[in-house]
């Protein structure tokens, strides 16, 4: 029987949904809305348009801090499978090796293993989205200028999470019984990312061929 993926997570501290909308807000209402269509069975490629009348960067936060949460969970369920020995490189197959950059330990670019990787990628998008000076929840506050570049790095990091788990722990994702989940994930997240062109094209080559057979 399928594991139901919500008894995973409630085992799993470190992977709890790191955000949410506070309920009241501008920012809970649209997102909401967005669960809302999400639910009715639209399709998918259509449910991540922007609503008439809504705010382009209102819509893009809510998506990425929601993928962020939803990406993290999934990677959380197969975290014990991804160690130091499984995946001693941060990779997509042979053929692509991610290293990782920030602004503190790593200002060159490191080779690090996956878990580290994923370690410190959650971590880095969650000091981003709780910065109030990157992602601001109070009514009348403007995003930053480099709102848009911002979120364009966390949701090309966050495609790397989804090569990385495809590729290499796809098995895990067929024990679990979470196929369909983690798919339609990918799914509304690749919809998402074309419709408003957030991620470069060659970043999405690891999972060209899988995402031609299942995002038609
Ligand atoms: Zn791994």
């Amino acid at each position: 029987m399928a594991l139901c993926l919500k008894q995973v997570f409630a085992k799993d501290k470190t992977f709890r949904p790191r955000k949410r909308f506070e309920p009241g807000t501008q920012r809970f209402e649209l997102y909401k809305k967005a669960q809302a269509s999400l639910k009715s069975g639209l399709d998918l490629r259509s449910v991540v348009r922007l609503p008439p009348g809504e705010n382009i960067e209102d819509w893009i936060a809510v998506h990425v801090v929601d993928f962020f949460n939803r990406i993290n969970l999934i990677y959380g369920t197969m975290a014990e499978r991804c160690s130091e020995s499984s995946c001693p490189v941060m990779a997509g197959g042979p053929r692509y090796e991610y290293r990782w950059q920030d602004e503190r330990q790593y200002r060159r670019p490191a080779k690090l293993s996956a878990p580290r990787y994923m370690a410190l990628l959650m971590d880095w998008i969650e000091g981003l989205i709780n910065d109030e000076d990157v992602f601001p929840t109070r009514v009348g506050v403007p995003f930053p200028k480099n709102f848009q570049q911002v979120c364009t790095k966390i949701l090309t990091r966050l495609f790397r999470v989804f090569v990385h788990v495809y590729i290499h722990h796809f098995d895990s994702i067929l024990s679990m019984g979470a196929e369909a989940h983690v798919n339609t994930c990918y799914k509304h997240f690749y919809y998402f990312i074309r419709e408003f062109s957030l991620v470069d094209q060659r970043e999405l080559e690891p999972l060209r061929e899988m995402t031609e057979r299942i995002c038609h």
